[in-house]
């Protein structure tokens, strides 16, 4: 029997999404019936489109607000403006996020900065904008999107392993902190995600190692997810919403890897 999620009449923010991940969440909240807040730091004709696309598609209220995640007024702001569009903020996913590789000692401060901030920080500023709203409605659902890398590391990687274990923390503290208001918090921990970002890395990959875009995908970039498979954006969003539906009100303050096993090895 098919299973039905329904999420119409709640209100989402999803940060960081007009690509990717934070996209595929947003169409799958508004698939379900939510309306929804797009949201990135551009503010460009683009990004206004593909909110008016997502209503026109889905039937549902869809708006696009302006807000860089690296700065707390415009986490604050960003929740606000939301909810003066939307009407409240039923549903807050923490997605926007950035990465950079370099060994520790060559890392450049201000990209450490710019991760903790934008991965992490930001997500600190939304929920506490953001729950006394859900707090006087009685219901709430926030989703942190970490990685496999919030419950493991690679090398390279310190500032994002950092703030992503970090979010994990925030999650299971701030699940704590609403566990008798029926708000849940949780994190979606994605293994590697073919998003727009990922695929444009491909191409230098094949070059660097002499390999076809077959061997990069499978022997380089999903060395360490056993499926050998991609996880989609889609399921990302299924992921999300099923956290948002009635079946998850007992699930809170956890992880939910989709990552193809990466995290069993
Ligand atoms: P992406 O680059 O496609 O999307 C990132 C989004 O964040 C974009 O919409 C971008 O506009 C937004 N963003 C970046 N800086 C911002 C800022 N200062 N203010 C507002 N928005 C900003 O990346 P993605 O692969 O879709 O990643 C989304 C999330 O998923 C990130 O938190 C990332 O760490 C996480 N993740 C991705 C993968 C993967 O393999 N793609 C794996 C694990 C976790």
């Amino acid at each position: 029997m098919p299973v039905t999620i329904s999420l119409s009449g709640r209100r989402a923010v999803v940060t960081g999404s007009t690509s990717g991940i934070g996209l595929g969440i947003a169409r799958e909240l508004a698939r379900a019936g939510a309306a929804v807040a797009l949201n990135s730091f551009t503010d460009s004709e683009d990004d206004h489109k593909l909110a008016a696309d997502l209503a026109a598609e889905f039937g549902v209220e869809a708006c696009y607000i302006r807000a860089d995640m690296s700065k707390a007024e415009d986490c604050r702001a960003l929740i606000a403006t939301a909810v003066d569009r939307l009407g409240g903020c039923d549903i807050l996913v923490n997605n926007a996020g950035i990465q950079h590789v370099a060994p520790i000692e060559e890392f450049p401060v201000e990209k450490w900065n710019a991760i903790i901030a934008i991965n992490l920080s930001s997500a600190f500023h939304t929920i506490a904008a953001a729950l006394p709203g859900m707090r006087a409605s009685g219901w709430g659902r926030i989703v942190n999107i970490a990685s496999a890398h919030g419950l493991t590391a690679s090398p390279f990687k310190s500032a994002y392993v950092s703030a992503k274990h970090g979010l994990v923390g925030l999650t299971k503290t701030v699940a704590l902190e609403t566990a008798e208001a029926a708000i849940t918090c949780n994190a979606v921990c994605p293994g590697y995600v073919l998003t727009p970002l990922v695929e444009a890395q491909i191409p230098d990959q094949m070059k660097t190692h002499n390999m076809s875009r077959e061997d990069v995908i499978k022997n380089v970039m999903l060395d360490r997810q056993p499926s050998k498979e991609f996880a989609t954006v889609e399921e990302m969003g299924g992921a999300v919403i099923w956290l948002c539906s009635d079946y998850g009100a007992q699930v809170t303050g956890t992880t939910i890897s989709v990552d193809g096993g990466w995290t069993a090895l």
